[in-house]
C-alpha cells in the first residue's frame, strides 16, 4: 500500500479494480484512505488529491475536535456527551441530596450537587450509561440466542444434559464449520453484568454463562452494541477467535470492518 502526505495529512492508497478514485474518511479513527485504479498513475492520484486539500483539511479539522471535545469532559454545564453514537448536550443544574441524570429533549440533564467533583459526575454518568444500555441490550440478546440458534434448555431432562453441577454452563463444543447454524443448549440465559472497563468492550465467561459489557460501549452507535452481543455470545460456540468464529461474525456482520474501526477508540 502506498501513502502520500498533503500538507500534513497522511493518505493510504489501495490500488483497486475500479475505474475512478474514491476518497474515504474514517469518521471514528480520523483516517483517510483513497481507492484507486491499478492504470492511475501515481503523479495523477497525487494531483487529484492536492486538488482536495480543503476538503481534506476541514474534515481533519471536524474529526478533530470532535475527539477533543468529548475526550477532555469536565462534565460540566454546555459539554457534550456522546450517547449511541450521537452528541447530547450536558445541562447541569445543581440539587442537593441525591444526584439525577435522565434524558430530556436530546439534552441530558445531570441534578447534581455544585461542589461535586469531576470524578463523581462521572461516576453519575457511568450509571446512566448502564442504565441506558440495560434498555437496548436484552432485546439484542434475544436476537442473537436466536441468530446463533443458541437455545435455553427449559425441560428438567435439558438442564440436566446441558449443564453441570451447581447449574453451571457444560463447555459447548461446536464443528469448526459454520458455526451460526449449529444448536446449541444453554442452561439459562446469559447473566449481563455491566461495568466500566479500561480495555475490553465485553467479556465472557463461557463456564459462568456470563457476558460483562463495558458501560462505555452506550458512546458508540446501536450497531456497534450489537456486533458486540453477538461477538459475546458467538463465544458461548467458541471460545476462540478462530477462522470459523471471524468468518461467521463477517457474514453476519457485513459492515464489520466500520464497526471495528468505530470500536478501536475506547
Ligand atoms: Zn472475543
Amino acid at each position: 500500500m502506498e501513502t502520500l502526505n498533503i500538507d500534513g495529512i497522511e493518505i493510504s492508497v489501495k490500488r483497486k479494480k475500479i475505474k475512478n478514485l474514491y476518497i474515504r474518511m474514517n469518521s471514528s479513527s480520523g483516517k483517510f484512505e483513497a481507492n484507486v485504479s491499478y492504470s492511475m498513475p501515481f503523479a495523477d492520484v497525487e494531483n487529484f488529491l492536492r486538488s482536495k486539500v480543503k476538503w481534506l483539511k476541514k474534515h481533519k479539522n471536524l474529526i478533530e475536535r470532535r475527539t477533543a471535545d468529548i475526550s477532555q469532559n469536565n462534565y460540566a454545564d454546555g459539554e457534550n456527551i456522546l450517547l449511541f453514537g450521537g452528541k447530547r448536550v450536558l445541562r447541569v443544574f445543581d440539587c442537593e441530596g441525591a444526584p439525577k441524570i435522565f434524558s430530556d429533549c436530546g439534552a441530558i440533564e445531570l441534578h447534581v450537587n455544585s461542589l461535586a467533583s469531576k470524578e463523581y459526575r462521572k461516576k453519575v454518568l457511568d450509571a446512566f450509561y448502564k442504565t441506558e444500555l440495560e434498555k437496548v441490550v436484552p432485546a439484542f440478546i434475544n436476537k442473537w440466542l436466536l441468530q446463533l440458534n443458541i437455545k435455553i434448555a427449559s425441560s428438567v431432562f435439558d438442564k440436566a444434559e446441558h449443564s453441570c453441577g451447581g447449574g453451571k454452563f457444560r463447555k459447548l463444543v461446536c464443528p469448526s464449520s459454520d458455526i451460526e447454524k449449529v444448536e446449541v443448549s444453554i442452561a439459562r440465559e446469559p447473566i449481563v453484568i455491566y461495568k466500566r472497563m479500561k480495555s475490553r468492550w465485553g467479556i465472557c465467561s463461557i463456564s459462568e454463562g456470563k457476558i460483562t459489557l463495558n458501560t462505555e460501549l452506550a458512546k458508540k452507535t446501536l450497531r456497534c452494541v450489537e456486533y458486540v452481543i453477538a461477538h459475546e455470545l458467538l463465544h458461548l460456540k467458541e471460545r476462540k477467535h478462530n477462522k470459523s468464529f471471524k468468518d461467521c461474525m463477517k457474514k453476519l456482520f457485513p459492515d464489520w470492518k466500520t464497526l471495528e474501526e468505530e470500536l478501536k477508540i475506547l
